[in-house]
């Protein structure tokens, strides 16, 4: 079984991890119980709580696969391989006195629209209310920062084995704005990145100026 059939990711020990698509790790009490009890009747030794907010269960056998899936609510999980897979938000103008601009409303649009979304490498993205960067935005590919006059947009940050922090690409912009700009970065990514190139990469391979001037022509 390779990683993504059935939901699933082997570890090292021959056991199965998956996660449930909590977009953004919200989570209702209803969720946790579902969570706990189907970790409970399965015997899953592991809950963990990942970098990337998401609700990792480590240590399924692979014949309780599709039945713990069909218990889970919500019983999809979280994108594997290569596409849109994290969205990374902190809680913005909902929650935090210092936020400037709406990150769960952008955060839940944009995973509504991008998740799993295919491209040549995984891409990140994160979400911050304002300049303090909480969704660790300089370092992911696709950020977003609320400021007071819109959303700052940044790209080519990573931090993989050659980290890289992002660029700021555009600012002032509007949500339905971010979302358009967030398609347009996509599939220009997806139609002209190479197979596992990252999206930094891919920018450094064809230089910030014809990235900008593809996806954002109208940008001072
Ligand atoms: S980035 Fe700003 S708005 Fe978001 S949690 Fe941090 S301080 Fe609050």
């Amino acid at each position: 079984m390779k990683d993504g059939d059935k939901g699933a990711v082997q570890q090292k020990d021959g056991t199965y991890a998956i996660v449930p698509h909590f977009p953004l790790g919200l989570i209702t009490p209803a969720d946790l119980r579902n969570v706990a009890a189907v970790a409970e009747r399965y015997k899953v030794p592991i809950l963990k709580i990942t970098s990337a907010a998401r609700l990792a269960m480590v240590g399924f056998k692979e014949e309780d696969l599709e039945s713990a899936w069909q218990e889970l609510n919500p019983g999809v999980g979280h994108a594997v391989g290569l596409c849109v897979r994290s969205i990374k938000a902190c809680p913005g103008t909902t929650v935090c006195r210092l936020g400037k601009q709406d990150a769960l409303g952008l955060g839940l649009a944009l995973d509504e629209r991008f998740h799993g979304f295919a491209l040549p490498n995984k891409c990140k993205m994160g979400v911050s209310g304002c300049m303090n960067n909480c969704a660790e935005t300089p370092i992911k590919d696709l950020g977003f920062v609320g400021k007071k006059d819109g959303w700052t947009v940044s790209v080519g940050g990573n931090a993989a084995s050659r980290p890289q922090l992002a660029v700021e690409l555009c600012q002032g912009l509007s949500q339905a704005e971010s979302l358009d700009l967030a398609a347009k970065i996509l599939h220009y990514f997806k139609e002209n990145g190479k197979k596992s190139e990252r999206l930094g990469r891919f920018i450094d391979r064809i230089g910030f100026d014809s990235f900008k001037a593809a996806v954002c022509p109208d940008a001072s």
